[in-house]
């Protein structure tokens, strides 16, 4: 059966939105586009529950796209960056909070000895980018299509998330001097690696260690060592961009999960607790080149804020290691609820998952890589979306997005939401 949600605070919110804001959204991934509907707009939201304008409550599978892994206004993150408003919102000047921060993610991730705050994870690669060059004293750069590591000019080529979602190749505006400098190769595929580092002097090789801006793909064995590898063979720094996966996936992100050591590591997301804050660090070595210790240049007013660290901190703190187990569990219970939902249903899907992390691929077999997620069914990804969010679950709207889910999820929750992913799914065959 056909249900629909009642949106006409929405639709009015979106109608005023059009007059003033480009395509109504401060960023492109909550324009609903892709799935053929409007945006909902927001009202509150607790835990893992969401509330819209028009008084309809979702189970919330984008949790901010990554930051809220403890879920939507978890008290103790409230009460610290409260707290810390009442201290002053920003300084210019350094504070306790910024080197807790910092040794904090040291001991989670050995490899980022030093590191750099920022406010987005774009400026974290883009600065991350900057020293590799500095250190390398070379300029070419190797990326994966379908992955995105924020709206860097020269990383807009074949970039995943919403250029994906848009069929955004390459973006007007950049200009084609930005792009030659970025060799692109399909991710998974260890002999166009080979061949690009044989044909490029690189300054470094940059990859989200566990892609999830294609939906989620993970490497295939082996694959992240072959970076690792060719990175060292060559002269060439590893960068892993962990914005999404950091913290989540496990305590030190997927460098840990997976035994791979990058020279320089990105960080965003959760690591702000769900205000403006992103970070990059590496080796003593390599950082010590950032200023004012070196020569490198890299700034910002509000880097190391004190309202985002303090939730940044509080979250981290939070997870401990019963946390992973249980964020673990979820995901785990979820991915087999909805593989299960989807062959009883008998529609072709495929749910790739880590903890955290997952996504549900209209196809028979999951994709490998840019060109295989291109080739999922994306209008019956899109209509399933629309049935689920009838129902009251707030799935990604787009393909090429992963599900975030989070430690407020429930038991409760997760039933909730594979009564709602059954229903869609016979709404969709
Ligand atoms: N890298 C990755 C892997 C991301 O997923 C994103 C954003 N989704 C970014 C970088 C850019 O971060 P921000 O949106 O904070 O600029």
């Amino acid at each position: 059966m056909s249900v629909s949600i009642t949106d006409a605070k929405s639709a009015e919110l979106y109608a005023r939105a059009l007059q003033r804001l480009p395509g109504g959204v401060n960023s492109p991934a909550r324009a609903m586009q892709a799935i053929g509907r409007d945006p909902i707009f927001v009202e509150r939201a607790d835990g893992a529950e969401l509330m819209d304008v028009d008084g309809n409550r979702y189970v919330d599978y984008v949790c901010s796209w990554g930051p809220l892994i403890h879920g939507h206004a978890h008290p103790e993150i409230v009460e610290a960056v409260v707290a810390a408003a009442h201290r002053g919102t920003t300084y210019g000047a350094p504070t306790a909070g910024e080197v807790e921060l910092a040794e904090e993610v040291s001991r989670r991730m050995p490899s980022v000895e030093m590191l750099r705050m920022t406010s987005s994870g774009t400026e974290a690669t883009m600065s991350a980018i900057r020293l590799a060059r500095a250190a390398t004293g070379r300029t070419k750069l190797l990326k994966f299509a379908g992955a995105y590591h924020g709206h860097v000019d020269g990383l807009l080529a074949q970039a995943g998330s919403g250029l994906a979602t848009a069929g955004i190749p390459a973006s007007p505006g950049v200009p084609e001097s930005a792009t030659q400098e970025t060799v692109i190769v399909g991710w998974n595929d260890g002999e166009a690696v080979a061949k690009a580092f044989a044909e490029h002097a690189f300054a470094a090789v940059l990859a989200e260690p566990y892609p999830a801006n294609m939906g989620l793909v993970p490497p295939v064995e082996g694959f992240l060592d072959l970076l690792r590898h060719q990175a060292d063979e060559n002269g060439a720094l590893l960068i892993f961009d962990e914005v999404i996966s950091g913290f989540r996936v496990a305590a030190g992100g997927a460098q840990e999960r997976e035994g791979v050591m990058p020279d320089l590591t990105v960080m965003g997301k959760v690591i702000g607790g769900g205000l403006p804050a992103a970070a990059y660090g590496g080796a003593r070595s390599l950082m010590e080149r950032i200023a004012p210790a070196g020569d490198v240049y890299q700034a910002g007013t509000l880097s190391g804020n004190p309202l985002a660290v303090a939730a940044g901190l509080t979250t981290l703190r939070l997870l401990d290691d019963a946390a992973y187990r249980r964020l673990s569990a979820t995901t785990e219970a979820l991915a087999g609820g909805l593989r299960d939902a989807g062959a009883s249903a008998g529609v072709p899907v495929s749910v790739t998952s880590v903890p955290g992390l997952l996504t549900v691929f209209f196809a028979e077999t999951a994709p490998r890589d840019y060109a295989t997620a291109q080739a999922c069914d994306h209008a019956a990804y899109a209509a399933w979306c629309r049935a689920l969010l009838a129902r009251g679950v707030y799935p990604p709207a787009s393909q090429y997005e992963a599900w975030f889910p989070s430690l407020a999820h429930t038991s409760e929750h997760l039933d909730r939401t594979l009564d709602a992913v059954n229903a869609a799914f016979a709404e969709v065959v």
